[in-house]
């Protein structure tokens, strides 16, 4: 953090412009985001200092104002604040991934850790520091601010200063905002920005990327892993369907997110593209959206050279890689995986389907997609419940096969949860897992299987729980199923009590649920669990398959489990 405090005088107009050209040029890229108290500036200052500098100007409050429909105070009043705050962290998340501006943000948002690190990540953070009776005074004249809304607006001022000042120290640059014109705070803020860039590190050192190849000879295809990739899809796309145009399927939480990045992408590269928006949530695995989807697709003269890119979780990407593979007889297929569990698995090794009233994923193909894009950035506005769940699925490929790899989870989880470095390692790592079992068994002959790891009890589980998504996701299925598994085995005695006790330590240790009594209002027996495991794809010819294991790294596939252990491990379960 570097601090400056007394402006100097403005340079001529042309001095100006080349002055304002070499600080734009010295950011490469990035957004400069105004933190601060309500009160501080943010936005008189921000509209100066984006037109000094050439930039767009956003308001993220007056963004998200917009976007509601409501005042902030309205959302507020009708929604409470954390509904608030997680719509500022995704309408943050979406003005920092569109283009480069000055944004002013609300006073509260730089609070969140991740929008602290899509800052970072996009931007050069400046807290515009005021005292604190130049911040009542300014906020007294408009009294539009809900949470000075009560009698004691200094108090209610002095106790947020308190709770947010040691997030707003971690901005790159502090600037005195004091009484007097705006322009000598734009000044301070470019004489901070003209001798401080060059010290801030990020900014020599790019965000980790990392590429995955599927081998799988005439159809391998890449994963590309990193930031800015839906900003600059059309380029990628272009690369394996030279000329096509674009079907996109996506849900309204990415409609409203990141279609709008995608988008802008094929436009600018004058692509023709049509978007199906459908609703998010399993039930969408269903006959009739598929058959909206694909009525959808062909209506928009979509041919067979054309791609149906997938934008969102494994919801989305099931669904169109199904349409994709049966319209017209198949048609080109990108995958642009959004949440994590689709960046590091259901994006990967061509596994499309729809749900039967018989149980999940009964209608479906093999289909590769041509092209992965996995862009760590649109994991901002994933709600951090979805996250997690999606962690269960990189969990799984450490407890699968590879123990130091879970090891590692263990010691470096939290920085895969704060999105630093490691979680573009962690998305690698479990993509080249993945990629690494669909070349050797593309269509489940054989090992492929071990990837089923708790999901012959998670399917169960959401089966049972008529895929509501309020009481259990799918991710968190598979973590309790995970943890059925490991104690499973070690009540069959293929493996010890420690390593199943380690592996629900980490799940548990991250959030993740791991026992059937987890599941809000779970009121089934081990005989309705045992005839939804009947459904499994892996019964033959009547007989249950599991994956169990010998420890954490060492799965392997338990062919005709007697259906009496199975019950008996269950009432245990159920207690
Ligand atoms: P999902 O697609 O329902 O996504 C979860 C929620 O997060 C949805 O509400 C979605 O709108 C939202 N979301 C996703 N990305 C977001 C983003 N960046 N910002 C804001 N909101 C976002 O569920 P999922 O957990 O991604 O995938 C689960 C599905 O994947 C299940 O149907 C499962 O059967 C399937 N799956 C398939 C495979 C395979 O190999 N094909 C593997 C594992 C799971």
């Amino acid at each position: 953090m570097q601090e400056l405090d007394d402006p100097i005088d403005v340079p001529s107009p042309h001095a100006a412009d080349q002055r304002a050209a070499a600080i734009v040029r010295s950011l490469g890229g990035r957004t400069l985001v105004l933190v601060g108290m309500m009160g501080s500036g943010k936005t008189s200052v921000g509209r100066r200092l984006a037109q000094r500098l050439g930039l767009d100007f956003a308001d993220a409050d007056a963004e998200i104002e917009s976007a509601a429909g409501m005042t902030i105070a309205d959302i507020f009043g009708r929604h409470g604040e954390p509904y608030f705050r997680d719509g500022e962290r995704r309408v943050v998340a979406r003005l920092l991934g569109e283009r480069q501006r000055v944004l002013a943000t609300g006073g509260g948002a730089f609070a969140s850790a991740q929008t602290r690190s899509q800052v970072a990540r996009h931007g050069v953070s400046i807290w515009l520091k005021a005292d604190l009776d130049v911040l009542v005074r300014r906020v007294r004249k408009r009294n539009n601010r809900p949470l000075l809304a009560d009698v004691d607006a200094e108090a209610t001022m002095k106790r947020l200063m308190a709770e947010r000042y040691p997030f707003y120290c971690q901005a790159d640059f502090t600037i005195y905002s004091k009484e007097g014109p705006h322009e000598a705070v734009v000044e301070s803020i470019l004489l901070a920005l003209e001798s401080g860039l060059s010290n801030i590190p990020r900014l020599a050192s790019p965000a980790p990327r990392a590429n995955v190849r599927v081998e799988l000879d005439a159809r391998a295809y890449d994963i590309l892993i990193g930031p800015d990739l839906i900003a600059n899809a059309a380029d990628h796309i272009a690369r394996i369907a030279p000329g096509a145009a674009c079907a996109i399927v996506t849900d309204s939480n990415l409609a409203r997110d990141h279609l709008p990045a995608l988008q802008a992408s094929l436009d600018h590269a004058g692509i023709r593209h049509a978007a199906m928006i459908i609703e998010p949530g399993e039930a969408s695995k269903c006959w009739k959206t598929l058959e909206w989807v694909s009525e959808g697709i062909i209506a928009a003269r979509m041919e067979r050279g054309d791609v149906v890119v997938a934008l969102g979780g494994g919801v989305v990407g099931d669904l169109a890689g199904f349409a994709a593979a049966i319209i017209r007889r198949g048609m080109g297929f990108v995958q642009i995986p959004t949440s994590l569990l689709a960046q590091v698995d259901s994006s990967v090794g061509g596994k499309t389907a729809i749900n039967s009233q018989h149980g999940k994923n009964l209608i479906g193909a093999f289909y590769q997609p041509g092209l992965v894009l996995a862009d760590t950035d649109a994991l901002a506005s994933l709600p951090e419940r979805e996250f997690r769940a999606g962690y269960g699925e990189v969990v799984k490929y450490g407890i699968i096969d590879d123990a130091p790899f879970f090891a590692w989870l263990e010691r470096n989880w939290t920085g895969v949860f704060a999105r630093g470095p490691e979680l573009t390692e962690a998305i690698r790592k479990s993509c080249a897992s993945k990629a690494a079992v669909v070349a050797r068994d593309e269509t489940e002959q054989g090992d492929r299987a071990l990837l089923n790891l708790g999901h012959t009890f998670g399917h169960a589980l959401e089966s049972l729980t008529h895929y509501d998504g309020a009481r259990l996701v799918h991710g968190e299925g598979v973590a309790i199923g995970m943890a059925c598994a490991m104690r499973f085995s070690a009540r069959l005695g293929h493996c010890n009590e420690a390593d199943a006790h380690r592996v629900e330590a980490h799940l548990r240790e991250v959030g993740l649920p791991t026992r059937i009594q987890h599941i809000a209002g779970w009121n089934a027996g081990p005989d309705e669990m045992l005839e939804a495991m009947q459904q499994d794809k892996k019964v033959h010819r009547g007989a249950l398959t599991f994956i169990l294991a010998r420890g954490i790294g060492q799965s392997f596939i338990a062919r005709g489990v007697p259906g009496e252990d199975v019950r008996a491990f269950l009432a245990d379960e159920l207690g």
